[in-house]
């Protein structure tokens, strides 16, 4: 049977959803409160597709790391100290599913949840006309420290337990895969499953394929409030007015948990702020995407370009650009790639973006219970773009009644309700 779906949300999650959905043959409305050039927060991020990314971001040792980093006014982590009962609420659930347990449990989904995507997103790029620099070339984490390599060593070993191939190198194998630029490190864990892509590139051909497919975009339309009788939803209020469909979907990335406010579901949330420097014409470009270990920053060649993200800064849904931060970044790229230099950064604009954090690190994928027709596919945090296409996937089978592709029971969107 063929539905009406509305999504809200033009991110990549919402559009991934209304890809899939209009292959089923279903009617799809996107409605996105920004522009057609809003920006989402897939813009300005790394373009990593990650299948070595099996551990969720609650894991043991995460809370104390994250205590130590917050003190430096340049470290990769940060949360703003405010009285907020959500971020409370928040970091209270993040401590109690930061345990082994939970990442035994988690791992193997998301190893599952990564290598479907990674095949989808083969089959998009396979598409006339939609080139979105798919480099299947895999990701390196690049050690400067023996301590991290060691650290990297067990997560490589693993990682090939799970069926995801990982191989530690010395810094001379690291050179030979990777001869276009020089690295002063003690070594890496190569993941050769590990893809990268120009994320604005992949956003703007999946909104032509929406299009294209007859789906429909509100554009600068907010949704404000809903409609809804003791079973279901019957419409979705916005600033245009209210609009009804059979199926309503939340993918309102990190506004999610206000999207649903009044419907007596929650989604708890965090926005967690990464920034990105793009240089344009780098004076040496590495084949391969890698991690900065030590300090957690991304780096990926775009075509000619090359892009450094990083931080993960908790400061509520303030998206002022924090330049300390930032230069925290970029001081990191001569220590690993000796030929690049601070000054290659100057007067270079830096963009920012919220990923939406749940509490345990997994996505909230499904229907809810309390509502026949309501939906949520949001809370990706870091793996937003590597899980796009299988969360999009995902949503268009269980949109559709059929039995889900996998088992995604631990992503229940009710699971904090
Ligand atoms: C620095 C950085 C680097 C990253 N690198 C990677 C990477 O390499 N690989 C990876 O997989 N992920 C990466 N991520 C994470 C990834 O970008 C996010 O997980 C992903 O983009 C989230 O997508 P989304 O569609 O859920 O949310 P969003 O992109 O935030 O989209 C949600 C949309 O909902 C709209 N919306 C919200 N409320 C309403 C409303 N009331 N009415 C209408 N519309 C509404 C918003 O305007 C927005 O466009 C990175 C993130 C950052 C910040």
């Amino acid at each position: 049977m063929t539905k009406s779906i509305l999504i809200v949300g033009g991110g990549v999650i919402g559009l991934s959803t209304a890809y899939y959905c209009l292959q089923k043959g279903h009617r799809v409305t996107i409605v996105e409160r920004g522009a057609p050039s809003h920006n989402c927060c897939c813009q300005g991020n790394a373009g990593m597709i990650v299948p070595s990314h099996f551990v969720p971001l609650a894991a043991p040792g995460m809370v104390s790391l994250g205590l130590r980093m917050m003190w430096s006014p340049e470290s990769p982590f940060y949360i703003k100290p405010r009285l907020s009962a959500d971020l409370l609420s928040w970091a209270w659930k993040f401590y109690q599913a930061s345990n082994a347990e939970h990442v035994k449990r988690s791992a193997p989904l998301l190893r599952d949840l990564s290598l479907a995507s990674r095949q989808c997103f083969e089959e998009l790029s396979e598409i006339p006309g939609n080139d979105f620099g798919l480099v299947k070339k895999g990701l390196l984490m690049l050690c400067k420290t023996e301590h991290a390599l060691h650290e990297e060593s067990k997560t490589a070993q693993t990682a090939n337990a799970l069926g995801i191939p990982a191989e530690v190198l010395s810094p001379e194998q690291t050179a030979k895969l990777d001869p276009g630029i020089k690295m002063d490190i003690v070594g890496s864990v190569y993941f050769p499953k590990d893809c990268h892509l120009s994320p604005h590139l992949f956003t703007a051909g999946l909104t032509r394929l929406v299009e294209n497919a007859g789906g429909q975009f509100c554009w600068n339309t907010a949704v404000t409030g809903w409609r809804k009788n003791p079973e279901g939803i019957e419409a979705v209020e916005t600033s245009h007015g209210p609009i009804q469909a059979d199926e309503y979907v939340i993918a309102g990335g990190s506004w999610s948990s206000e999207v649903v406010r009044g419907l007596d579901v929650k989604l708890p949330m965090q926005p967690g702020k990464g920034y990105s420097v793009t240089l344009q014409k780098p004076r040496k470009l590495p084949a391969i995407c890698s991690i900065l270990t030590e300090a957690r920053v991304a780096v990926t060649p775009m075509g000619s370009t090359l892009r450094f993200g990083g931080t993960m800064e908790m400061a509520g849904m303030d998206d002022s650009i924090n330049p300390v931060r930032v230069r925290g970044i970029i001081k990191c790229a001569p220590k690993y790639f000796p030929e690049l230099s601070v000054e290659d950064f100057d007067n270079l604009p830096a963009w920012s973006g919220f990923r939406p954090c749940s509490p345990d690190g997994l996505p909230y994928l499904g229907r809810f219970p309390k509502y026949r027709n309501l939906s949520a596919a949001t809370g990706h945090s870091m793996m937003g773009l590597s899980l796009g296409p299988i969360t999009g996937k995902l949503m268009a089978q269980i949109l559709s009644d059929e039995k889900p592709g996998l088992d995604i029971g631990l992503l229940n969107p009710a699971r904090y309700t």
